[in-house]
C-alpha cells in the first residue's frame, strides 16, 4: 500500500488473490523465497501518456492515455483497453494484475496487461472518437505488436474504436500485422465469436457450474447487469439454454421484464441506436424502468453481474440471498465487493470469481492471434466449440484445485491458486527477469 499510494482497486485485487495463497505458499515455499510474490505485484513495465486531440468546437482536448505491462513470463502481454472517465492508474493496474491469472488460468500463451484512458466517448461524435483513438494510438504504436503486447477492447472499446486504432497503427508502421490488436472486424482479421465470447464464455461457465450439481440453466430466472457488450451476449447464450433473464442495466438504472428481455430489441438500441436502457422500457409493454435503488432486488435464481467494478455490494448481496440467489458469475472484473463475495460464500452460494468466468473472452482473442498466425480463418460453430471447451476446461481447473488445496466448491480459490502456480512456476524457469 505504501509502495502503491491511492491505488484502491489494485489493492483490493491483490489482496483478493493473496488472501487465497496461503495452502500453496505453505506447500511450496520456494515460490516466497525466490520473491515471486513481490515480483508480481510490480509491473514489468508502465507507461503513461499524454493524448492530445481536437473536438467538434475545433477546441484542443487532452487525456490522459496508460499502459501497464505487468506480466510476460506466458506470452505477450494480453488484456484491453477501457475508455471511460474512471480510469486511472489504481483501474489500469487492478485490470492488469487480474488479467495475469486469468490468461494462465485459459491455459493459452499469453502473459498479463492492460490499458485505456480517462477520455469519456460517452456523447462524443464518430468523428471525435476517430481522432481520440488515432492520437492515442500515435503514442501506443511503439509500445505493441504481435510478439510483446496484444491490446483488445474493454468498456468503452468495441469494434468502432479497434477498427480506428487498427488503422492508425498500420498507418504509421506500413505493415498488415493483424496480430498486434484482437477484436477486429470479420473481414479485416476479426476472429468468429470474439464479439460474443465474453458473455458465452460466462455463461458456459455457469452451465458447468449448474452441471457440477447435477442441475441446468433451463428455466432458470437471471438477472444480468450492464448492458455493453458482455451483458448482450451473455442474454443471448442464457435465451439459447432456455433461462430467462429478466432484468438489465445501465449507469442510468435498470429495467425489469418479467416476460423475459427481447435481444433484438436491446441490441437495435445498444448496439445501433447507442441509445438508454430507458428507450427499450419506452419500447416494450412488459418493461419498466426503475431509475432508483438496486437492481440486484429483483428476485433471481442466478445473478451474472457484467457492467463494473464494485457494483454489487454487501447490501445487494443480503438481499440477493434472501431472495434465493443460488449462482452468481462476474462477468465484469471484480463486480462483486469483498464483502459480498464473503456474503455468498456464507450463505452456499456457489460464486465464479471474473478471472475464471469471464476468461472467454480474453481466450477467444488469443484464438483469434492463432488464426491471425496461420493467416486462417476458422467457422462460428468450430471457434464456438473451442471456447465452450475452454471454459469447461477452466471450470473443472479450478474446482480440482480448489479440492487439492482442501476447499471444495470455492472457485475463488481455485482459481487464484490455478493461475498462480502457472505463472510463478513460468517465472522461476525463466529466472530473476
Ligand atoms: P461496455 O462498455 O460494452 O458495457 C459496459 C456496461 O456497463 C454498459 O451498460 C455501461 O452502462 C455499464 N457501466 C459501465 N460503467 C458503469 C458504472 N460505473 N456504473 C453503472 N454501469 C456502468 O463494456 P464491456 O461489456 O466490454 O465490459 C463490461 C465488464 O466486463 C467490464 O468490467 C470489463 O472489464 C469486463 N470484461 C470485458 C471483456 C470484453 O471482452 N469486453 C472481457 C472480460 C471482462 P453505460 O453505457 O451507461 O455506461
Amino acid at each position: 500500500v505504501a509502495r502503491n499510494p491511492g491505488e484502491a482497486e489494485f489493492h483490493q485485487a491483490v489482496r483478493e488473490v493473496f488472501d487465497s495463497l496461503g495452502p500453496v505458499l505453505a506447500k511450496h515455499p520456494h515460490y516466497a523465497d525466490a520473491g515471486i510474490i513481490k515480483r508480481l505485484t510490480e509491473p514489468e513495465r508502465q507507461i503513461i501518456f499524454r493524448v492530445p486531440w481536437i473536438d467538434d468546437r475545433n477546441q484542443v482536448q487532452v487525456n490522459r492515455g496508460f499502459r501497464v505491462e505487468f506480466n510476460s513470463a506466458l506470452g505477450p502481454y494480453k488484456g484491453g483497453l477501457r475508455f471511460h472517465p474512471s480510469v486511472y492508474l489504481g483501474v489500469v493496474k487492478f485490470l492488469g494484475f487480474e488479467q495475469i491469472f486469468k490468461n494462465a488460468l485459459t491455459g493459452l500463451p499469453i502473459g498479463g496487461g492492460k490499458g485505456g484512458s480517462d477520455f469519456d466517448p460517452k456523447g462524443r461524435s464518430d468523428h471525435e472518437i476517430m481522432r481520440f483513438c488515432q492520437s492515442f494510438m500515435t503514442e501506443l504504436y511503439r509500445h505493441i505488436g504481435e510478439y510483446t503486447d496484444v491490446p483488445a477492447g474493454d468498456i468503452g472499446v468495441g469494434g468502432r474504436e479497434i477498427g480506428y486504432l487498427f488503422g492508425q497503427y498500420k498507418r504509421i508502421t506500413n505493415r498488415y500485422e493483424s496480430g498486434v490488436l484482437t477484436g477486429k472486424g470479420l473481414a479485416w482479421g476479426g476472429s468468429q465469436v470474439r464479439t460474443e465470447a465474453t458473455g458465452y464464455g460466462a455463461v458456459f461457465f455457469v452451465r458447468d457450474m449448474l452441471a457440477a450439481v447435477d442441475d441446468k440453466l433451463d428455466g432458470k430466472t437471471v438477472v444480468v447487469s450492464g448492458s455493453g457488450n458482455v451483458a448482450i451476449y451473455a442474454i443471448e447464450k442464457i435465451e439459447q439454454l432456455g433461462g430467462r433473464v429478466v432484468a438489465c442495466s445501465d449507469s442510468s438504472g435498470y429495467i425489469v421484464d418479467e416476460a423475459g428481455i427481447d435481444l433484438e430489441l436491446l441490441k437495435e438500441i445498444k448496439n445501433v441506436q447507442r441509445g438508454r436502457i430507458g428507450d427499450y422500457a419506452d419500447a416494450r409493454p412488459s418493461a419498466r424502468l426503475v431509475t432508483t435503488g438496486s437492481l440486484w432486488n429483483v428476485p433471481t435464481d442466478i445473478a451474472i453481474p457484467c457492467a463494473t467494478q464494485n457494483e454489487l455490494n454487501g447490501a445487494d448481496a443480503t438481499q440477493l440471498v434472501k431472495n434465493g440467489v443460488r449462482i452468481v458469475a462476474e462477468g465484469a472484473n471484480m463486480p462483486c465487493t469483498p464483502e459480498a463475495v464473503r456474503i455468498f460464500g456464507e450463505a452456499g452460494v456457489r460464486f465464479a470469481p471474473g478471472k475464471a468466468a469471464n476468461a472467454g473472452g480474453v481466450a477467444t482473442s488469443a484464438l483469434e492471434m492463432q488464426q491471425n498466425a496461420s493467416r486462417d480463418s476458422w467457422t462460428f460453430g468450430y471457434t464456438e466449440d473451442r471456447l465452450s471447451e475452454i471454459m469447461t476446461s477452466i471450470h473443472d481447473h479450478c474446482l480440482h484445485t480448489a479440492e487439492e488445496y482442501g476447499a471444495p466448491g470455492n472457485y475463488v480459490m481455485g482459481a487464484n491458486i490455478a493461475g498462480f502456480t502457472q505463472v510463478a512456476d513460468a517465472m522461476l524457469a525463466l529466472g530473476l527477469i
